[in-house]
């Protein structure tokens, strides 16, 4: 890495040295090792909590356009250093560079619009009944826990710090071990822009021993999880004997109907880009094209030849795709490719190895002849890996759809506007994206039905998440 080497905790505002074990964060593309961050311990985790508790009487007490301007000054300097923020993003997630400049640009977005919200967070004035009157207040929680995933640290860091910090609360970070390295620089970088000191902390270290020791300590208000089911459960549950608010964005198995008069590119194109951006390794990625059957064969086709022809390398070369991001990763995706052909889907194309290099790569797939009951189709793959399916008629394709413990998003692809609402409602889902997918920005809100999460990213349902609501009532 070019930046100095974190050195596991960030804390009042400097780089600090952890105690716990070293743990080695790799290159994905050549399996190299790229830093060695050592582990937060949990005395480690306290002292980043109590440098948030210090900061946030008078982060609160700032006026929101004082924090607003910290917040923009922020979102300057990620677009001032976007070149080395997004190589090392690439470096360390594997993603093509193309794209992690993307996330650069995103995270800036984050903090511009959030800075802009910091002076509008406001409550109401209630009429009551002739012996009363009321208004509300929405106040910061105080410390919160923002826990990040590995494959766009940077982006999730901004979805959720940048509200956060904007109403009043401080935070303290923990990344995920795999992909630790842009959220020091970008605490650093904040710090840079004004930011006070104590107001962004960051811990290092494993989720069972840091991210817990984080969740439970008791001077945390409240937790925002990006990551999987299976942690997010355990945060909630954690997080039940505190009574205390989480938001979870989790994970995704995304659905897009197709019907037969859509725009046939559009929607190939939207296939296409589900494994192309992260490798497949993101949670709205849309990873079920529910296709009417009369065009289903000519989609298939479309799309085989379209990913066929996907460019597959190092992420600092500018590739379609870059690696998976971890061993434990390439081989989940190899295995559910593997048992897809054992339930009888057929690989029209791609999941192979990529010749003379080194990284965890993998050939985009396309896998089709899938029905939804197979694992293929249910489980989170979380790589590049495109499913067809068929359908006759729209009631069977809003079945398939909504047939799925996940709620992240969904999309359709139609010219008949009317069909395109009426199934927007019908789908359970946290996002409905029309005719062309990924669509959104920072303002558009996120979230799960079911168990995709609990609670709102982005846009103004954010604050929502990050501010609890005061009731004052008066004496008339
Ligand atoms: P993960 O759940 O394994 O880890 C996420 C984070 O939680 C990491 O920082 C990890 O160290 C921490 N963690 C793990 N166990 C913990 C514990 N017991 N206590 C506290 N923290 C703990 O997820 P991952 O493999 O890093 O990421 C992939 C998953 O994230 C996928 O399921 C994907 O869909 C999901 N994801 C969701 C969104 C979204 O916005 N909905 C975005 C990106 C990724």
């Amino acid at each position: 890495m070019t930046a100095a080497e974190p050195l596991g905790l960030y804390v009042d505002g400097a780089d600090a040295a952890a105690g716990g074990d070293p743990v080695p964060v790799e290159d994905p593309a050549t399996r190299e090792q790229l830093a060695v961050v050592p582990e937060a311990t949990a005395s480690d985790v306290a002292r980043a909590v109590a440098s948030a508790a210090a900061a946030f009487p008078t982060w609160r007490d700032t006026s929101g356009p004082e924090r607003g301007r910290v917040l923009w000054r922020i979102a300057e300097a990620i677009r001032g250093d976007a070149d080395g923020l997004a190589r090392l993003e690439s470096q360390d997630t594997g993603k093509p560079v193309g794209q992690a400049r993307t996330d650069v640009e995103t995270s800036a977005r984050y903090f511009e619009f959030y800075a802009g919200v910091a002076d509008k967070v406001y409550g109401e004035t209630l009429p009551g009944d002739g012996a009363y009157w009321a208004y509300t207040l929405r106040e910061p929680y105080g410390v919160v826990a923002h826990i990040t995933p590995w494959n766009s640290p940077l982006a999730q860091l901004s979805r959720g710090v940048a509200p956060s910090l904007a109403v009043g609360n401080t935070v303290v970070v923990k990344p995920s071990e795999v992909t630790p390295l842009s959220t020091f620089l970008a605490a650093r970088l904040f710090a840079r822009a004004g930011l006070p000191a104590g107001a962004c902390n960051v811990v290092a270290g494993l989720g069972p021993t840091t991210g817990a020791a984080l969740v439970t300590h008791p001077d945390v208000a409240h937790v925002t999880f990006t990551g999987s089911v299976a942690t997010g459960q355990r945060i909630l549950h954690m997080a039940a004997d505190r009574v205390l608010g989480c938001n979870l964005e989790l994970g995704g198995k995304s659905p897009t109907i197709v019907l037969p008069d859509a725009d046939l590119d559009a929607a190939v194109r939207a296939g296409a880009m589900a494994i192309v951006r992260n490798a497949g390794q993101s949670c709205f990625a849309t990873t079920r094209i529910v296709v009417h059957r009369s065009i289903a064969q000519e989609y298939a086709e479309r799309l085989a030849l379209a990913v066929g022809r996907l460019s597959v390398g190092p992420g600092l070369d500018d590739p379609d795709l870059g690696p998976l991001a971890s061993a434990a990763q390439l081989e989940k995706v190899r295995s559910a490719l593997a048992g897809a052909e054992r339930e009888g889907a057929h690989i029209v194309v791609g999941g192979t190895a990529v010749e003379g290099l080194r990284g965890y790569f993998l050939t985009p797939a396309v896998v089709a002849g899938v029905t939804n009951d197979m694992s293929v189709a249910r489980d989170e793959i979380f790589g590049p890996v495109q499913t067809v399916l068929a359908f006759d008629n729209l009631d069977e394709a809003v079945a398939i759809a909504n047939d799925s413990t996940y709620g992240l998003a969904a999309g359709v692809f139609t010219r008949d506007i009317t069909t395109a609402h009426a199934l927007a409602r019908r789908l359970e889902a946290g996002q409905v994206q029309i005719n062309r997918y990924p669509l959104g920005g920072v303002d558009t809100p996120f979230g799960g039905y079911k168990q995709s999460g609990l609670g709102r990213e982005k846009g103004l349902a954010a604050l929502e998440h990050y501010t609890q609501l005061k009731t004052v009532i008066v004496s008339e």
